[in-house]
């Protein structure tokens, strides 16, 4: 099999383009790190684990058939294998769950285990605390939030970061009225391509983590772990402006690693922002 370029060596090939003749934004992507599931061809099909309750459920419908639009991957839903409340990780997939977590701060939390770049697996974390408000109790919101975390696990970030500025029209944009943000964008689907553009030699995707001694194997702590808070999120990798959006990476060592990307609840935010005036 032909060994396809890299992401890494991609994106140098990128930078360097831009640093020689292009206006960087033609080059402005929104991979999440160089995270990618292994697979061996595309399109590949990602399974989504579903522990929702039935509130939600055809939101997760509504994610699946949008991102299943991209040429390069397909989703589907199967039975979850953890709860709600739990949303302990399997290899292979993504587990999607909501519960009431309760009053911290967060929206929605995606989580993905990577070993080197490879994603090998992934948890969607809806918390039910803010959607049972008034304010997020909305198909738009839910909608929003749904499509974004789900594709976090694909190894997608936000397109943009400012809650205040006009919506791009995808669920990947922050925004004060998710109306015209609650599904995915052409610029999603390209940025899909670029993501998934090389083959690698082996598949994360759908199968369980070699148990193979040394090298590659996950250490147990890991494939174990409770992402409930930000206690456990390990270190804040990426801030926005505010700190709106925060990205935190728990490092366990031989390059495997677990990334929490959170999206906060825009009243924390704006409690945030006074403070920030006050200060
Ligand atoms: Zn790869
Ligand atoms: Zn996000």
């Amino acid at each position: 099999m032909p060994k396809v370029f890299h992401r890494g060596l991609l994106t140098a090939l990128l930078l360097f383009g831009a640093l020689a003749a292009v206006p960087t934004s033609v080059f402005a992507d929104h991979a999440w790190g160089n995270y990618h599931w292994a697979r061996t061809s595309n399109p590949f099909t990602l399974k989504l684990g579903d522990n929702l309750t039935s509130t939600w459920d055809p939101y997760l419908g509504v994610a699946i058939n949008d991102w299943s639009a991209s040429s390069v991957m397909d989703t589907t839903i199967i039975a979850g294998s953890t709860t709600g409340r739990r949303c302990r990780a399997k290899a292979g997939r993504v587990e999607v769950c909501n519960a009431a977590y309760g009053n911290n701060g967060w929206l929605g939390v995606a989580s993905i285990w990577a070993s080197g770049s490879h994603i090998t697996q992934g948890t969607v974390k809806l918390n039910d605390t803010y959607f049972n408000t008034s304010t997020y109790n909305k198909p738009a919101w839910r909608n929003l939030v749904m499509c974004q975390e789900v594709g976090h696990t694909f190894g997608l970030d936000h397109q943009d970061e400012a809650f205040n500025n006009a919506n791009l029209g995808t669920c990947m944009d922050y925004t004060n009225n998710p109306d015209s943000n609650q599904h995915p964008n052409q610029h999603d689907y390209d940025e899909l391509v670029t993501i998934y553009s090389h083959l690698d030699g082996t598949t994360t995707v759908g199968q369980t983590v070699q148990s193979r001694p040394g090298k590659g194997k996950m250490p147990p702590a890991m494939a174990d772990i409770d992402i409930s808070g930000p206690g456990q999120w390990g270190k804040l990798i990426h801030s926005s402006r505010g700190g709106w959006k925060e990205t935190y990476e728990l490092d366990f060592g031989g390059g495997h690693k677990v990334i929490t990307h959170v999206i906060w609840a825009i009243d924390e935010v704006e409690d945030a922002d006074k403070e920030h005036e006050h200060r």
